[in-house]
């Protein structure tokens, strides 16, 4: 019997037994492109469509494998071993006496890389679904090649091909060694030392676990503060706080990268040195729309992503994109909307709905932890939007008393209309940003008034979340 190579078992019977060549073309109702977002469409309610799942990387995409949840595994521990350096300033005297890190890591793998495993396997053992592990192509708008010697048609696809790593341009990296997001939360050991490159999100992430664990770690960042994207006060406050836990270089790049005496030593463009024992790159991440031969097909891209419609739709008739590969969010739970958005009209073509973008929050898991939904105040300076801004600090409330928050340091940043009846925007950076955030994000969702929001429920008293209360309390209202 011929080889197919990387293909199901049973597909591979089912192909050789239907052809007994490898011309033949396999029909399918439905066709995922990626197993982030895309491979919970298929539901019980496809059960009896025909479906085929491509995936040219692990089962689970990047969220659950090298993404989201991972990083949030390394991140918990990581707060712990910081709150020891937090504890003396409550007159409380802990230690941290080191991380094991083959634990550490083989705890957060041996939970995630089983359900991977699990998730593949329980695809190949639907009868209705053909599992192919091979980098998918499309030939036309319905055909798709397989990576695996085999052609498919689908009467609907779904791309949900994710986004792929960014790694900057640095003259002599290739020769020295380095690593990602995809490859450094496996490392063997904790180095001694660590250089970051890169001032986003992910970064700022690592930069707080390493860290916090035991690692020296030096933050390289091309501007004048980290996260810029974020509101102007937090990112520069999140950039002050940054400076105090690591050493960060503003305002600089690496111009070149070399191995001496067994170290990696890296050149910044201020003239100085990093040496280093891990080098990370985390300069961005990159729609992968440009790995999927849409050229061939009526699919259109912008800004390098897929273009969609409110409803997912691509620009070609019956292939739908979600997640990383389309919107320019990059976020999980966004991918899961849209997810969400596909197979509802996948499943109703006469009763579209549309995808909602109007309030999407995003939390970075550093230190503190930051949180954010709707406009910055830039932004809405940049539009020309009238509106007014007001923070509440964290040490003006009974339970950041308790905390012993620094001043100035943990705040709720609230940006609303000029008569302070629409919430425009919200930013907190400090202890459970991204837990206060929600009550936000849903008054905003519902479109509650800020009046409504502080007034029209109860805040448990003292809790952390009456630093949100008090902030919507500052709004002036006309
Ligand atoms: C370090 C890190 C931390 C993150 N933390 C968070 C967080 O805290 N919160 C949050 O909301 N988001 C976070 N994200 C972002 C989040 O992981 C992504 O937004 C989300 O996983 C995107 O889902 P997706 O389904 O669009 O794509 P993916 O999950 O990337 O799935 C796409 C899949 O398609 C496969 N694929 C691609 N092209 C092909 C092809 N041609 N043929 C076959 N298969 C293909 C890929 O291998 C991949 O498995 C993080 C990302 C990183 C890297």
């Amino acid at each position: 019997m011929r080889q197919l190579g990387h293909i199901s078992p049973s597909i591979e019977a089912r192909i050789q037994g239907l052809s007994g060549t490898m011309g033949r073309v396999t029909h399918y109702d439905l066709a995922v492109i990626g197993t982030g977002s895309g491979n919970s469409i298929v539901d019980h309610r496809f059960a009896e469509k025909r479906v085929a799942i491509l995936e040219d990387n692990t089962f689970g995409g990047t969220c659950l494998n090298v993404g989201c949840i991972p990083t949030k595994m390394f991140v918990y521990p990581a707060d712990l071993a910081r709150s020891a350096r937090h504890a003396p300033a409550l007159g409380v005297d802990l230690t941290y006496d080191g991380a094991r890190w083959p634990q550490v890591r083989d705890r957060i793998f041996g939970r995630i890389d089983p359900i991977a495993a699990r998730g593949r396997a329980y695809r190949e053992g639907q009868p209705n679904v053909d599992v192919y592990d091979r980098h998918a192509t499309f030939v036309d708008d319905h055909t798709l090649d397989t990576g695996t010697g085999a052609q498919i048609t689908a009467d609907q696809i779904v791309i949900g091909a994710g986004s792929r790593v960014v790694v900057a341009e640095i003259p002599g990296l290739d020769e020295v060694g380095f690593h990602t997001s995809d490859t450094v939360m496996r490392i063997d050991d904790l180095p001694r030392r660590m250089a970051i490159v890169g001032g986003g999100y992910v970064a700022a992430e690592f930069a707080h676990i390493f860290s916090a664990l035991g690692t020296a770690v030096t933050q390289i960042q091309r501007g004048p503060v980290l996260l810029r994207h974020h509101d102007e006060d937090v990112s520069r406050k999140f950039t002050e706080i940054a400076q105090r836990q690591w050493d960060v270089r503003l305002c600089t790049t690496p111009t070149h990268v070399v191995r001496r005496n067994g170290t990696t030593v890296l050149t910044l463009s201020d003239g100085s040195e990093v040496e280093t024992d891990v080098l990370l790159i985390a300069t961005g991440r990159v729609s992968n729309a440009d790995r999927l031969a849409l050229e061939n097909t009526g699919v259109a891209t912008k800004n390098g992503r897929v273009r969609v419609d409110e409803f997912q739709r691509t620009t070609a008739p019956d292939v739908w994109a979600l997640g990383d590969v389309s919107t320019e969010h990059q976020l999980k739970h966004v991918a899961n909307h849209e997810a969400r958005i596909v197979q509802h009209n996948l499943l109703h073509p006469d009763d579209l709905v549309a995808s909602d973008h109007r309030f999407v929050p995003s939390a970075v898991f550093t230190s503190p932890q930051i949180a954010s939904v709707g406009l910055t105040s830039q932004d809405a300076q940049e539009r020309a939007i009238e509106h007014q801004a007001v923070t509440y600090d964290y040490a003006d409330i009974a339970y950041g008393w308790a905390m012993e928050s620094r001043p100035g340091d943990h705040f709720v940043k609230l940006v609303a209309d000029p008569r302070g009846q629409r919430l425009l925007g919200a930013h907190i950076i400090g202890p459970q940003a991204s837990v206060l955030l929600q009550s936000l994000v849903q008054g905003m969702s519902l479109g509650s008034s800020p009046a409504e929001m502080a007034r029209g429920q109860y805040w448990p008293h003292p809790s952390l979340a009456e630093v949100v209360e008090n902030a919507l309390l500052e709004l002036a209202t006309e």
